[in-house]
């Protein structure tokens, strides 16, 4: 905690779903509650970020946050990579699509610390200049299954961490095993971008900015296991917190 400051306001992506609303279903702006959480435990002031249709909003929300952390969700429109869609393509939210990238854009052009997670770092590789596979099963070789079908949230594939990059600072580079609920995954890395951890067939699990500033993607649910008590998905949350924290201590001085 730096002396008087207040927690680092943390502006969370959320995923637009049909919602039964008292007598007829309605589009609801959701957010799974371990982000919320995790926010929480780190230290950091959650708030939740609507899809707007609007992309051009995504500056101001940078004006005022600390932090942003791209959530999980649904697949990513391949029109954003130049792509025509592929058969095993699953739902896609091109509103949500445009606006994370462009929240994505601004926080990176503000030096604002960014965590992706899941969908979220598909989305920064993606804002990054990067691309997906977009139906793992059918593009790419992966043996290991990446939508884990184990009962409960126990990790399913382990990682290896590539030493002397941010995550290993955070996290260590002993391998990790970590939980997959993904149908897509980074294919061509973005400029600007390194692997920082892949699974044992190979996909990239992890991603982060060659800078000093805090651009971090992960393709597993570290919410999921920190709330299962994983020390070290909790201080993934911790890294990214103090960050935001140390560029709001910077910002108002
Ligand atoms: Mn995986």
């Amino acid at each position: 905690m730096i002396e008087g400051m207040p927690p680092p306001l943390i502006a969370l992506t959320s995923r637009t779903v049909l919602l039964r609303a008292t007598s007829r279903d309605r589009l609801t702006e959701t957010l799974p509650r371990p982000y919320v959480d995790e926010i929480v435990r780190a230290g950091g002031l959650p708030v939740l970020v609507p899809n707007l249709d609007d992309a051009a909003p995504a500056e101001e929300f940078l004006e005022r946050v600390d932090g942003l952390l791209l959530t999980g969700g649904d697949d990513v429109d391949p029109a954003l990579f130049h792509e025509p869609p592929h058969p095993g393509i699953e739902k896609v939210d091109g509103r949500r699509d445009r606006f994370e990238i462009a929240l994505a854009r601004a926080a990176f052009d503000r030096a604002i610390p960014v965590f992706g997670v899941c969908r979220g770092i598909q989305l920064l590789n993606i804002a990054f200049g990067g691309d997906i596979y977009q139906d793992l099963v059918t593009q790419a070789e992966a043996p290991i299954g990446h939508a884990q079908r184990t009962i409960g949230d126990g990790p399913w594939h382990e990682v290896k961490i590539e030493p002397n990059t941010r995550l290993a600072a955070v996290a260590g580079d002993e391998p990790w095993s970590v939980n997959s609920y993904h149908h897509q995954a980074c294919r061509r890395i973005g400029k600007g971008l390194v692997v920082s951890a892949v699974s044992a067939d190979g996909l990239v699990e992890a991603i982060e900015g060659e800078g000093p500033g805090y651009l971090l993607g992960v393709q597993w649910h570290p919410e999921i296991s920190a709330a299962a008590g994983d020390d070290r998905s909790r201080r993934l949350f911790e890294s990214f917190v103090k960050a935001a924290r140390e560029r709001a201590a910077a910002a108002s001085k």
